[in-house]
């Protein structure tokens, strides 16, 4: 890749690309707009680690504070060795204009440790949380910054972090990370928040396009947490799951996968999707001719004859390379960043409707604020409650971004950007 290509697919670049373009289009103080263009605080920290084996280790560890105006700085951790400080950025860059257009009172906040935790015991990964959170507890806090998981994180490292946090400061604080398990002060339905929020958000958009979902197809890229939930909500909703993909491969079927539970179970038993072709609750490759299905590779999904395509696994699934041959009319970005600046032009030129991760995968979030709201109430609700407020805050988020792509005559990307850029204004005390 050449400095070009590199700078190109630098998401804080795009980030930046993103916003600027979303800023012309209000008439926002300049100086909130440089404000936006620049986190509030990055925190960069070392995280020296005894290994089981007596040798030490140390690692980089992040926290993007981008913007607080709207409320506590908020966004996930993630664990993977390529995290670093630009996509720490960008990502934090993200969960502002998300938390906005989704109009919980949330800041965006991102961070991570560059480390490969499948190498790490579960005790090296204990150790590494709690160092972690030793030093970046000064700048987190239930009002301050709430963490919440990311990619290779979960529930029981968000306990870690609460329980040293409290060592650190004295201070039982629950509501100091969310995505906690539920006998920890975890919210019901957060698990399912993300792919639910994702399937309200676009049945909110074809009914308001009279379209009827009824045996609509469906193609998915990835299948964890996001994609899981998003086909199992889908398929009852009466889609039609034709394909589905993970890191390993894919399976195409093109009438139709019958059962998303049984697929699921068929992975969970082999470890990959590719050859779980299920008819009834029997999936084998000797299936295959009964169903007419065939195994499909992880980019060839993204551009089967279906009607909406949804990449559910990581950023710059969408490039300008792939973005000619998709022939869905909806893309439903599931992931965060999932499309190149160039893919993005390309699809629009196209005239296919992309419903941004801004909004589409901002169930998550969502959820994580009713469990902070939750632990600061000393609550705890019930799942269909849950259910019912995320449907409401993901139905007028969708409404919003719809009306402002057709007031301004954008794409639901920039209505989305310039509705949280204007909301932001309107929260901020202007500066002399
Ligand atoms: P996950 O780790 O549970 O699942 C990721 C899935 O993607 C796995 O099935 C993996 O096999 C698959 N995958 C990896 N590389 C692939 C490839 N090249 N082709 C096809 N599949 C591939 O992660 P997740 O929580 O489902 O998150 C997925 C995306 O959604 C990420 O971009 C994440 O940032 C975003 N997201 C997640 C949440 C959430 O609540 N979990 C919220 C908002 C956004």
């Amino acid at each position: 890749m050449n400095t070009k290509d590199i700078q190109k697919n630098n998401p804080w670049q795009r980030a930046l690309r993103q916003l600027r373009a979303a800023v012309k289009r209000t008439n926002i103080d300049p100086l909130l707009a440089l404000q936006l263009e620049n986190p509030d605080r990055v925190m960069e920290v070392s995280v020296p680690l005894r290994m089981d084996d007596g040798s030490v280790r140390v690692f980089q560890g992040f926290r993007v504070q981008h913007n607080n105006i709207r409320g506590p700085y908020k966004g996930g951790l993630r664990y993977h060795p390529q995290v670093d400080m630009d996509e720490a950025k960008a990502l934090a860059f993200w969960m502002t204009i998300k938390n906005a257009v989704v109009g919980v009172p949330f800041g965006g906040g991102k961070g991570g440790i560059a480390v490969n935790p499948k190498e790490l015991s579960l005790e090296e990964l204990e150790r590494l949380t709690r160092e972690f959170t030793r030093k970046i507890a000064p700048i987190i806090g239930p009002d301050v910054d709430v963490p919440a998981p990311d990619v290779n994180t979960n529930g029981k490292i968000m306990t870690w972090i609460a329980d040293e946090y409290a060592r650190v400061t004295g201070a039982a604080a629950t509501a100091v990370v969310t995505g906690k398990p539920i006998g920890q002060g975890g919210s019901e339905g957060r698990t399912e928040a993300t792919g639910l929020g994702g399937s309200y958000v676009l049945q909110y958009l074809l009914k308001k396009r009279k379209l009827d979902p009824k045996n609509m197809t469906v193609a998915i890229q990835g299948f964890g947490n996001v994609g899981l939930y998003l086909a199992r909500y889908l398929h009852e909703a009466g889609f039609k799951i034709v394909a589905l993909s993970d890191s390993r491969g894919g399976i195409y079927v093109p009438k139709g996968i019958e059962s998303i539970g049984a697929v699921e179970k068929c992975k969970e038993k082999k470890g990959m999707l590719a050859g779980c072709y299920c008819v009834g609750s029997v999936c084998d490759v000797s299936n295959k001719d009964v169903i007419g299905a065939r195994e499909i590779s992880s980019d060839e999904i993204l551009t089967l004859p279906v009607d909406i395509v949804v990449p559910a696994a990581l950023e710059n699934a969408i490039t300008e390379k792939n973005a000619k041959k998709i022939k869905a009319n909806i893309v439903l970005e599931m992931a965060n960043g999932p499309t190149t600046l160039e893919a993005d032009a390309i699809l629009e030129k196209k005239g296919i409707t992309v419903i941004p991760d801004v909004l589409a995968n901002a169930g998550g979030v969502a959820v994580s604020y009713f469990e902070w709201e939750q632990n600061r109430k000393n609550e705890h609700w019930k799942k269909a409650d849950v259910f019912a407020r995320l449907k409401k805050l993901m139905d007028d988020a969708t409404d919003t971004v719809i009306s402002v792509s057709k007031k301004r005559k954008v794409s639901l990307r920039e209505a989305a950007y310039i509705t949280a850029v204007e909301r932001i204004a309107s929260s901020a005390t202007p500066k002399p």
